[in-house]
């Protein structure tokens, strides 16, 4: 009798017991911390990254590891830096082939990639025609047409030759300059990512200059990342929200980066065709797998305009985008598939 009745005391016991340890686990096994870099400068704009784990330290090194490599593909990447190893084909690769790393030569290959996939919209020889603008807007003085004309002729990526064997960089005319401004941002983001997936964590979100790419497991508990698209027309000013994971979104916008030379606005983006700034949109966003991708991509399309930018996108599997035409209201052209991710 009382060993029955024992029993049936210890039995809901037990199980009380069993239950709370087993949320207790679950609470455990979920539990996650969020680390967030703040602005860091690099690449000539801010860089941030946010990283989710189960572990403080692992969540630490994660992102430093991540941030250093960051930084690493800036040096050898820039060509500000008379230093970098960019600048050193830049200098050299008309005379003879240059040797680089793997990683260069994985960014040159990309891009001679995009700048074919755009018909020379993008165009990663744009280098000399850069260069007028960025001292136009030191200067205040725009370039003369025959300085354009000048320049344009050595734009060209098909003159950029790789040799896959020996991982040598040449150029094939005279005066060429190779500028990765248009998708080194996007490359690091990638490799940002890399890092911190191989390091273990459960998530992450890397953004170097409005190229972002989010994976695994959201900031904050909450159930997707979400990336808010700005209006053109004031950057504190949210359109849209997208629900992105594991994607990369990347947004062009005349806002963003112009200069007013002799009272005339001109983005920094560049029509090769015309050696004049590109400004038929007032923002682009891509979304797509890769930083590098949406990078690279909302380069083009903001050169290619919205009726040919689109028949880009839609031609390539898994990349969508939201154009916002000029003008007094925002409006959005979207692909189909670019639904899915703007939050209802
Ligand atoms: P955004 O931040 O607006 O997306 P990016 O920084 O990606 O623009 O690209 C602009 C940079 O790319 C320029 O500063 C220049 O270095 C380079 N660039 C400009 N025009 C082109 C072009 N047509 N193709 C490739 N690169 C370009
Ligand atoms: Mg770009």
């Amino acid at each position: 009798m009382r060993s029955n009745s024992t029993k049936k005391r210890i039995l809901p016991a037990l199980f009380a017991l069993a239950a709370i340890a087993g949320l207790l686990w679950m609470t455990l096994k979920h539990r996650t911390v969020t680390l967030d870099s703040g602005s860091r400068i690099t690449m000539g704009t801010f860089a941030r990254i946010v990283v989710v784990a189960a572990d403080p330290q692992q969540a630490r090194d994660a992102m430093e590891a991540a941030l250093e490599k960051i930084y690493d593909i800036e040096r050898r990447m820039s060509d500000y830096d008379p230093n970098s190893l960019l600048s050193q084909v830049n200098r050299r690769a008309f005379e003879a082939p240059v040797a680089v790393d793997e990683e260069l030569f994985e960014v040159l290959a990309a891009s001679v990639e995009y700048s074919r996939l755009s018909g020379g919209a993008f165009d990663v020889t744009i280098g000399p025609v850069v260069q007028l603008w960025r001292k136009a807007k030191i200067t205040g003085i725009a370039p003369t047409p025959e300085q354009l004309q000048r320049a344009k002729e050595s734009v060209g990526y098909q003159n950029l030759i790789l040799d896959t064997e020996n991982h040598t960089v040449k150029f094939s005319k005279e005066g060429m300059f190779v500028d990765l401004g248009g998708i080194a941002k996007g490359y690091a983001v990638d490799k940002g990512i890399e890092i911190l997936q191989k390091a273990g964590v459960k998530g992450g979100m890397v953004d170097i200059g409005g190229n972002l790419r989010c994976f695994g497991t959201p900031a904050n508990n909450i159930p997707h990342w979400f990336i808010g698209l700005q209006d053109p027309a004031s950057e504190e000013n949210i359109l849209a929200k997208l629900k992105l994971d594991d994607r990369a979104v990347a947004t062009s916008g005349d806002y963003r980066r112009f200069v007013v030379i002799a009272g005339q606005k001109h983005s920094h983006i560049i029509n090769p065709a015309t050696a004049e700034s590109a400004q038929t949109l007032s923002s682009v966003t891509i979304i797509a797998p890769t930083a590098i991708a949406t990078d690279a991509l909302s380069t083009a399309v903001t050169v290619m305009g919205d009726k040919k930018g689109m028949a880009l996108i839609e031609s390539i599997p898994g990349v969508e985008a939201i154009l916002i035409p000029q003008g007094e209201n925002p409006i959005f052209e979207k692909t189909p598939g670019a639904d899915q991710y703007i939050q209802k």
